[in-house]
């Protein structure tokens, strides 16, 4: 039997009740156990002396317990002062038991196994893992790494990496088939499949222990490639799938087309006709459109969508407008308003914080298709929000979405006609990472700015000349114009920003005194954001403070200068959708990036890539050269990373040739591209929901 029909229960110690447990991370088969494959590695084949300790690079080292102390701090926290012949250094657990603390006596011998940090003390181990050394006894150290995989309630580390152990001992008996073609083994010189899974479960003692921590061995590429080459098959077989379903025809009459162009005080770009005639063809092919719209920050997404919306509205169903963020939610509502109430369509809003009678009328609008457009947050995706008629939804910045909460709307459509998809990003990924990371869709690039824009202007000054910025502020204001001055923060609270922006305002009332000044923050309730957002857009406010909650979607043509602190903090794409919030009118618009004092060589060249070009393009490469995919593709948000070895950025040369294999698998030997898909991505949600 092949060992994709097999049971986990055939392997020697998993019984029924495992095998449940099991099941909730997708492991049901031999060839699940065998393909879940190690997360990372622990490195316990050495003890480093204290002497050689780098910060933040994983170690296990061996010392005795010098001294034992309650710090109270900030909070309190035990202290553990360890040393070896070279030197000491601090343990440190903010969470212990007065049995933990009894435990380090001292001149008890250790093996402590950690990453070190910068702490009060100087590198500080940080809740590591630690065992004591019976001295007449001691351990020897591993031989090999171990492996670490992810778990699921109810098994422990020890459990699971016995249960791999097993079914690797059984890969002989029941070896993986080798379904891609014979070259790719021999270009990745790998021996075979069964020999790379064994490798990664299993590496041998004198494995390559950096090579492996990077994800470059060539037995993880080769895997990586074919989890990639799986991922890419899955995607397009939504796709496909798409192909078959009907959807409503969407059809837009071209006198109301010309009413809706006529309310605007400008004409369309040819990149927006181009795009909205891609979207149009989409609308009238009877199937569902999937299509993404890739356009820098200003190119005038919003309208494209709007144009797709007037489609579906006037040919008698409902639209669904989703923003990431309640800020841009609400900008969008009052545009679609504008736009649509003199057309005679209704518009409707929901978001997270309605009152509960208001979410409540606003339900019954959605329901009985008297909202004809709905615009909202993730709060539209919850599952007592029912349309009448959906037939397209659209989705603003879709890199904050995960594939699962964009299906979940289709389970709103209509029976028997599926809603159209329209989602829009910021965000330019370049082509081939695109068409991995989204083989589901279809892809349309706005890649013009209205005319008349003039560039940003971008420069980096050092906090140490902040009170010069402050006075640019004031002669700025005085002039007329808006600004903006945004505040970072290193760790991702929005109650830490919010006390940050709100000792900035402070800070900076105080320095430009007679000038309004507002602040604006997540933590706010949506009725003061509101207030503070219109205040801000008419005028009122000259300068506004604010977290990057503004990041996507505020549009105030009158604010042309920004100033931005510790942009350092903030990836390059994240910068640049931030800057585009000014450069919106006709006066020539500023970004000032007013970096913190100790500023490195490397940071500061990645910050000068912003002031070198205007492109988000080319920051966008620049981007993921330096940061990874997680940052583009906003995987980290959604915690929609899917790969288990594979690596998007780092590795970017094998996409193309996963592509193109990957096309032909689909053409050719279909039924192969179907058991890949099964090995790699199984039961998991982004196929399931098609
Ligand atoms: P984004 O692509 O970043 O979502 P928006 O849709 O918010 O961009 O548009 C940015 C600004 O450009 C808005 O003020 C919008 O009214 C304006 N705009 C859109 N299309 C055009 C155009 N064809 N000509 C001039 N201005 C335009
Ligand atoms: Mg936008």
């Amino acid at each position: 039997m092949p060992l994709e029909n097999l049971p986990v229960t055939v392997i020697k110690g998993v019984g029924e009740r495992l095998a449940v447990t099991l099941e909730k991370i997708g492991l049901k088969t031999l060839q699940d156990i065998l393909f879940h494959l190690p997360i990372r590695y622990l490195d316990r084949t050495h003890i480093t002396a204290i002497a050689q300790l780098q910060l933040n690079t994983t170690v296990m080292i061996q010392a005795r317990v010098l001294r034992v102390q309650v710090a109270m701090g900030r909070k309190r926290s035990l202290v553990v002062i360890v040393e070896d012949d070279t030197g000491t250094v601090c343990l440190r657990f903010y969470h212990f038991s007065g049995y933990q603390k009894d435990k380090f006596q001292q001149g008890a011998l250790l093996r402590c196994y950690g990453e070190p940090r910068l702490g009060t003390s100087g590198m500080e181990f940080y809740h590591p893992e630690y065992d004591f050394v019976d001295e007449r006894q001691p351990t020897p150290v591993d031989e090999n790494l171990t492996p670490i995989y992810g778990l699921t309630e109810g098994i422990s580390q020890t459990r699971m990496r016995g249960i791999v152990e097993q079914a690797v001992a059984m890969i002989h008996q029941y070896p993986p088939d080798e379904m891609l073609p014979v070259e790719v083994n021999h270009n990745f010189q790998c021996e075979s499949l069964t020999h790379a899974l064994t490798y990664m479960h299993h590496p041998p003692h004198d494995a390559p222990v950096a090579t492996l921590m990077e994800g470059l061995h060539p037995n993880q590429q080769r895997l990586a490639f074919e989890e990639l080459l799986a991922n890419f098959l899955a995607r397009r077989k939504i796709h496909a799938l798409a192909a078959i379903e009907s959807a409503p025809v969407l059809v837009l009459a071209s006198d109301l087309r010309e009413r809706f162009l006529a309310q605007l005080p400008f004409s369309l770009t040819g990149a927006q006709e181009r795009v909205i005639a891609d979207i149009a063809r989409d609308l009238i092919a009877g199937k569902p459109m999937l299509r993404m719209v890739q356009g820098d920050v200003g190119s005038g997404k919003t309208l494209v969508a709007a144009m797709a919306a007037l489609a579906g509205v006037s040919s008698g169903r409902q639209v669904a407008v989703v923003a990431p963020t309640e800020i841009l939610a609400e900008q969008h509502f009052y545009n679609f308003s504008d736009w649509m109430r003199v057309l005679g369509f209704n518009v409707e809003w929901l978001v997270g914080k309605l009152t509960a009678a208001k979410r409540r009328d606003a339900l019954v609008r959605i329901a009985s298709g008297e909202a004809h457009i709905v615009v909202g947050t993730h709060a539209l995706f919850q599952e007592d929000v029912t349309f009448s008629q959906l037939g397209l939804a659209v989705i603003d910045e879709q890199h904050r979405f995960g594939v699962d909460q964009r299906l979940s709307l289709r389970q709103k459509s209509p029976a028997g006609a599926i809603a159209h998809q329209l989602v829009m990003t910021a965000t330019p990924i370049p082509r081939t990472l695109a068409m991995t990371a989204y083989a589901e869709l279809d892809y349309s690039v706005i890649d013009e700015l209205p005319p008349g824009r003039t560039p940003i202007n971008t420069v980096l000054i050092s906090q140490s000349r902040r009170e010069q910025v402050i006075e640019r502020i004031r002669l700025a204001c005085i002039d007329g114009k808006q600004a903006y001055w945004v505040c970072t923060l290193v760790e991702d609270s929005e109650t830490l920003a919010a006390a940050n922006a709100e000792e900035t305002v402070c800070l900076l009332r105080e320095a430009l005194s007679g000038l309004s000044i507002g602040l604006v923050h997540g933590r706010l309730k949506s009725r003061e954001k509101e207030a503070v957002m219109a205040s801000f857009k008419c005028g009122d406010l000259q300068l506004l403070v604010a977290t990057t909650v503004i990041e996507v979607g505020v549009d105030v043509p009158n604010a042309s200068l920004m100033i931005i602190e510790n942009p350092e903090r903030l990836g390059l794409a994240q910068l640049h959708q931030l800057r585009g919030r000014v450069g919106r009118g006709r006066v020539a618009s500023h970004c000032v990036l007013l970096y913190g004092a100790k500023l490195s060589e490397q940071a500061r060249s990645r910050l000068q890539v912003l002031r070198d070009t205007n492109d988000g393009f080319v920051v966008a490469e620049r981007d993921l050269q330096l940061r990874g995919p997680g940052e583009l593709l906003g995987t980290r948000q959604t915690g929609e990373a899917q790969y288990r070895v594979a690596d998007l950025v780092r590795d970017e040369h094998l996409l193309e040739r996963v592509n193109a294999l990957g096309e032909h698998l689909l053409e050719n030997q279909p039924s192969i591209a179907d058991k890949l898909v099964q090995r790699w991505v199984g039961q998991r949600k982004i196929y399931a929901q098609v």
